[in-house]
């Protein structure tokens, strides 16, 4: 608040065009957009409310405090491939280099081709690393990740892992380290969350596409057509298979599991090291940054992640921001459950994945008229 009346005092009253004074105060320019920065992150330490568990008590944490310890930058790979096999702007291949190009280890979630479970597990090859890219619209299970990180620590005593998962499972590890005692060899980084669907729609959805072959590749979320408008493809038999009913399904929000609604991470001040998503808003608050491939956000909350985030930045192209220029519904806020979410859960229990696909997957008339609308309009 301290910063906020430091930007007030700078106030005076408002002159009309022949300079009497009017009601209302005016600001020096630039100190507007300062002020509305640090208001909108006020209602945002408001509204997060995450006074139990992980969350941080809104009496502990000022706007003072959240504006110096959480910073935010922008970020995207050089490399034009491997920018656009990521989701957003490769954050994830960059944090993870530092870490495998020393000889550590990483945690994270990948696909199964086999099983169609996304899972947890320690890889220490960029191979691995690579096959792990890419964002799954569905919960990943931890498998047997966090003895096999216990075991790989015990074998390398003089090594370090970086962990990356969603918030509800980076606390986990956050806690399993906290407990077996390695919490100083772990960097914790989580991920911005709208929140996973349950596993199970996804495997049945795998199964009904694999009547046409075994899936080879997988994509929610491909950039061809632009980061703001990706396509889902899965690839059988060598062609490809388009998988929007799948995504239809994941962003229409009724999928979304229970506990994602009261999600305690949907914050911007969170228990880790680091947080990564995309940095949406870009094109109002940084346009001179902004790459239709993709920009990575990149919340550093603590010491050990501005050291790694040092580490990166000058193998990247990379900004420093502000906490309230890439504010987002998810930092604010878990996902609001979707009237109708009882209905689509029956209708999957009773009639199975092609009556959803049908249902639930497909664009009814009217929403092919609006957003072919809208496409004109944004033209
Ligand atoms: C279900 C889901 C919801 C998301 N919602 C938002 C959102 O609301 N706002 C936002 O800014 N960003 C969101 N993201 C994050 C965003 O899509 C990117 O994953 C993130 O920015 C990392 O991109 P990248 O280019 O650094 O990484 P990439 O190279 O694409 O790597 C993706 C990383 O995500 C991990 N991952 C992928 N799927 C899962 C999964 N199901 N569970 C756990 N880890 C997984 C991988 O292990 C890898 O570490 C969401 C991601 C997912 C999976
Ligand atoms: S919304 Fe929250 S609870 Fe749900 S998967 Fe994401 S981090 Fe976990």
């Amino acid at each position: 608040m301290l910063r906020l009346y430091r930007m007030l005092r700078g106030m005076s009253c408002r002159r009309d065009r022949n300079g009497a004074r009017r009601r209302g105060l005016s600001l020096p320019d630039g100190r507007r957009r300062k002020v509305r920065q640090v208001l909108s992150l006020s209602l945002c330490v408001r509204l997060q409310g995450g006074s139990k568990g992980e969350g941080l008590s809104r009496k502990r944490i000022g706007v003072e405090m959240m504006m110096t310890e959480t910073k935010a930058y922008g970020m995207r790979l050089k490399d034009h491939e491997a920018l656009m096999a990521s989701s957003s702007g490769g954050a994830f291949t960059a944090l993870s280099d530092v870490f495998l190009n020393s000889g550590n280890a990483v945690v994270c979630s990948s696909f199964d081709f086999e099983t169609h479970r996304q899972e947890f597990r320690v890889i220490t090859s960029k191979k691995e690393r690579d096959a792990a890219r890419g964002s799954k619209y569905f919960q990943s299970v931890p498998g047997d990740s966090f003895r096999a990180a216990e075991q790989w620590l015990k074998d390398h005593p003089d090594g370090e892992l970086l962990f990356v998962g969603m918030g509800c499972q980076a606390a986990g590890f956050r806690s399993f380290a906290a407990a077996k005692g390695f919490s100083d060899r772990v960097t914790v980084t989580d991920i911005i969350c709208h929140g996973s669907s349950s596993p199970q729609l996804w495997y049945d959805y795998a199964e009904y596409i694999e009547k046409q072959g075994r899936i080879e590749a997988l994509s929610f979320r491909d950039k061809r057509n632009g980061w703001e408008r990706p396509t889902a493809v899965a690839v059988i038999n060598g062609s490809e298979v388009p998988i929007h009913t799948y995504t239809k399904m994941f962003y229409n929000r009724k999928a979304l599991r229970l506990s994602c609604h009261k999600c305690p991470y949907a914050t911007l001040r969170r228990a880790v090291d680091i947080t990564i998503g995309d940095f949406w808003n870009l094109k109002n608050s940084h346009p001179e940054h902004y790459d239709k491939d993709g920009v990575s956000l990149v919340l550093v909350h603590t010491e050990k992640g501005q050291r790694l985030f040092d580490e990166v930045r000058d193998k990247v192209l990379w900004f420093e921001s502000d906490t309230a220029d890439c504010l987002q519904k998810n930092l604010i806020a878990p996902t609001p459950a979707a009237s109708g979410r009882t209905r689509f859960w029956k209708d999957y229990h009773e009639h199975g994945m092609d009556y959803m696909i049908k249902k639930y997957g497909t664009d009814s008339t009217a929403d092919r008229v609006r957003k072919k609308l809208k496409r004109m309009l944004s033209k």
